[in-house]
């Protein structure tokens, strides 16, 4: 099994080996989980909330996202954006495992603090506070936080004066999937004006942050970022700020672009802020740690059959099927109502511009938790289906289009991967559906379970 990193002795064949190894381990664990849970419940007569839609998060995979990190950018330190997934057992792995946090507000600064993390693994990354928050920030002792404008400062002098400032710059975001310099980011232009004000207001500026927008996919908006903070620092240095610290924000994603990316602003961080300068770097990542860690099983809930591209609402609605489970009924299509949505854990669709991919748990009494039945959807006399939310809304649909061979009917479970950024924090309550749903907690890397025993 993979081990943390110590004095760099974990080499990167032997992260490689143990990734495998890992991931191995993790599909066992998280098909465990999912099967255990949708095959103890009693459809005929179980309770409502029994069958609610349910994630299984796998804590070794968070454990393997932060080694990959300190094989790719041994010198930045994450500090984890609480905001992407806020749950306390990840909170409480990431705190176990050594890494900041990144907090956006007094309620995620809260949380963190009352896991016991010291006050300086804290940044309050919100270039536009509330003032009451930051009267909260200076009796609790965090220091660092970000400002982006004139008026942010005069708020802080007023009412946090021995503050710990980062100036946020812009950044070109054109290539991210949630866009944050529209927002946030002082331009280059106003960096100048913004050092001299904080140097006239007595204020005490430490560093230069910047964010490349959420789901970055262009590693070379890290180099020119790297490049303008550069430059800030330099501006700084005129006004006699000594700045000690540069934070390179988020965006990093968990797919291969990461080492890409990784690779990009190792590089550019070595040409502008090589170890010797003494430079600390931090970064602000969330999707990066939080994304492929949670899958998230759903109930079928409700059926409907097209056919013709009508709704059939006679008794030629129940197909039936073929001894190997396949469907066939002609041309039917079916939507199928799930018990979770885009006002639900699917909120990333319309936040976090995600296309979550549905695959079939459990179908006509069957748990089929990556089976290659279950992923057999691609051939085109498969049955095409749709996935809608629960709620009353013609905007909650999940999947506009999908073919399986298998015949999905209600009772049935899909899961869906990759479903932990950006999905359970914004989720609402709208038409009393819970956000409250159940983790099953699996850890595939004995390394993090021993941290999480500590
Ligand atoms: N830091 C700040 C200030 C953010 O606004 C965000 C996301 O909105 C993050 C970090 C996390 O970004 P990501 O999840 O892309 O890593």
């Amino acid at each position: 099994s993979l081990n943390i990193i110590k004095n760099g002795s974990l080499k990167h064949d032997d992260y490689l080996r143990g990734l495998a190894n890992g991931k191995l381990v993790a599909k066992q664990l998280i098909g465990d989980a999912l099967r255990q849970r949708v095959e103890s419940i009693d459809y005929e007569f179980c309770e409502p909330g029994d069958e609610d839609t349910f994630f299984v998060a796998d804590l070794g995979e968070v454990y393997r996202q932060h080694l990959r990190w300190k094989l790719n950018l041994p010198r930045v330190k994450p500090f984890y954006a609480v905001k992407c997934n806020p749950d306390d057992r990840l909170l409480r792995l990431l705190a176990a495992l050594g890494t900041g946090f990144d907090c956006a507000s007094k309620a995620e600064i809260e949380q963190v603090l009352r896991m016991g993390v010291d006050p300086s693994r804290i940044i309050y990354a919100q270039p536009c506070k509330t003032n009451s928050y930051v009267r909260y920030v200076a009796q609790q002792g965090v220091r660092q936080m970000t400002f982006d404008n004139a008026d942010e400062l005069r708020k802080i002098a007023r009412l946090y004066p021995d503050a710990e400032l980062f100036l946020r710059i812009l950044t070109d975001d054109s290539s991210s999937l949630c866009r944050l310099s529209l927002k946030f980011g002082a331009s280059l232009d106003s960096t100048d004006g913004l050092l001299g004000l904080a140097r006239q207001l007595g204020l005490s500026v430490v560093g230069v942050s910047f964010h490349v927008g959420s789901g970055a996919s262009d590693p070379t908006a890290f180099l020119k970022a790297v490049q303008d903070a550069h430059v800030v620092f330099q501006q700084a240095a005129a006004y006699g700020y000594n700045l000690k610290t540069l934070d390179v924000g988020g965006g990093f994603c968990s797919d291969d672009t990461f080492e890409q990316m990784a690779s990009v602003l190792r590089a550019a961080l070595d040409e502008y802020f090589p170890a010797h300068t003494g430079v600390n770097l931090i970064a602000e990542p969330g999707r990066y740690y939080a994304s492929s860690a949670f899958t998230l099983a759903c109930n079928i809930i409700a059926r409907r059959t097209i056919q013709d591209g009508s709704a059939v609402s006679v008794s030629d609605s129940s197909s039936s099927m073929s001894d190997d489970g396949s469907m066939n009924n002609g041309d039917a299509s079916y939507m199928v109502y799930v018990n979770d949505g885009l006002y639900g854990n699917f909120s990333s669709i319309m936040f976090d511009h995600q296309h979550p991919v549905a695959k079939i748990l459990r179908a006509g009494g069957r748990t089929m938790y990556d089976s290659v039945a279950a992923h057999e959807s691609a051939s085109e006399d498969a049955i095409e289906y749709s996935i809608w939310g629960p709620t009353c809304d013609g905007i909650d649909r999940i999947t506009e289009s999908i073919r399986f061979r298998e015949i999905l009917d209600v009772g049935d479970w899909l899961y869906f991967e990759d479903m932990g950024a950006y999905t359970k924090c914004s989720a609402t309550t709208f038409n009393g559906f819970s956000n409250e749903h159940d983790v099953i907690y699996v850890c595939s890397e004995p390394g993090a379970l021993a941290l999480m025993e500590l």
